[in-house]
């Protein structure tokens, strides 16, 4: 039976991926020299790709690393001397803020229950270097309106501004010019194997990089913002990196550009509407996340109390693979990851829902 997985990473893979990994080994991609002219095309399709899906001004990098975790860990290295501030509400966001006290930073931070979104700006001290936002918490279903965040730039137009798109991009639609540093992984919706980060820079957060740098500030080796803006200049990285993924990523976003960005984002909001009209209607599993403005459409919580063991068994019968809750949330919620790759199976979970 076909599987359709609506987990939040990893997740459904994209619908063309089979078909450009099959082109990518006739292509030899595997073999490549990441010094040759090929590659640099790949790597420039890859942001270019990208840079148009998003719309990412000319001015900001976009460089690759291993992960949405290693990008979290970078952008605080190489962004803060002492002080950064965290918005948490979720264990993403929470992990953000553990980075930066690992790191022996003078870390902050404001903190809602989780489910909840933030309602006021906090006073932030005068003195941070940076803040810090997961604009969509995978673990809680809460998202962050944008406004409230380019709310909080103007507010503390000293500080950087720091986004984890990481289970929203390319769905969540940034004014790129408010904000330093912006980053996502490929394994949620744009639907590729896990394994690839993806920062966005502005020249701002290079400069402070490099300042800190200057200083006599450790802002890391190989995958410092210099470091990573330098080669990606000449369309390579450092490292040998994965080709295979960053050819998958330029393909993708080729195909995402293709359909169209208003036309994917229409297409999740429709579903979100479904999925939170379907279980708001009925009497017996809730959204998690009451306030409807903070729910996130990309990541949806149901609480299904203790018939959620057995109804994640019924719906896998089925092929219908959802996500559990996060962490000690496993036994009592599940996750719907609402991406690109899915768009069309939604209907088929519902109906399984409403069989039960
Ligand atoms: C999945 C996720 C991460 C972690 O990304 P990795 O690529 O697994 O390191 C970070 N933030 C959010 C919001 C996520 O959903």
């Amino acid at each position: 039976m076909k599987q359709v997985f609506f987990t939040p990473g990893p997740s459904q893979l994209y619908p063309t991926i089979a078909h450009h990994i099959a082109d990518a080994l006739r292509e030899d991609i595997g073999s490549l020299s990441h010094r040759s002219e090929k590659f640099q095309d790949i790597f420039k399709e890859a942001v270019e790709g990208v840079r148009k899906l998003l719309a990412i001004p000319e001015e900001y990098s976009i460089v690759f690393v291993a992960s949405g975790t290693e990008a979290m860990e970078r952008i605080v290295e190489n962004t803060v001397e002492k002080k950064s501030f965290h918005f948490v509400h979720g264990s993403f966001s929470e992990r953000w803020y553990e980075t930066a006290i690992e790191l022996q930073k003078d870390a902050q931070m404001v903190e809602v229950d989780f489910g909840k979104g933030f309602e006021d700006i906090p006073e932030i001290p005068k003195d941070t270097e940076l803040i810090c936002f997961t604009q969509n918490e995978t673990s809680s279903g809460v998202a962050i309106n944008p406004e409230f965040i380019y709310n909080v730039k103007n507010k503390n137009p000293h500080a950087l501004i720091a986004v984890d798109i990481v289970s929203s991009a390319p769905f969540v639609d940034l004014d790129y010019t408010k904000l330093d540093c912006v980053f996502f992984s490929v394994q949620k919706l744009f639907g590729l194997p896990a394994g690839l980060g993806v920062m966005i820079l502005s020249p701002k957060a290079l400069e402070k990089a490099q300042f800190l740098q200057k200083k006599g500030i450790s802002i890391g080796t190989y995958h410092n913002f210099p470091t990573l803006v330098e080669w990606a200049k000449k369309n390579q990285t450092l490292e040998t990196p994965n080709v295979l993924y960053l050819y998958l990523l330029g393909k993708v976003a080729a195909d995402m550009n293709k359909k169209g960005i208003q036309h994917i984002r229409k297409d999740i909001e429709k579903n979100a509407k479904r999925v939170y009209d379907f279980f708001d209607n009925q009497p017996l599993y809730q959204p998690f996340v009451t306030s409807k403005k903070d729910r996130s459409q990309t990541v949806i919580v149901i609480t299904l109390g203790d018939k959620t063991d057995e109804i994640k068994k019924k719906l896998q019968e089925q092929g219908l693979i959802v996500g559990g809750g996060y962490g000690p949330r496993k036994k009592e919620q599940i996750r719907i990851a609402n991406f690109p790759s899915v768009e069309g199976e939604i209907e088929r979970l519902l109906n399984a829902f409403a069989a039960m």
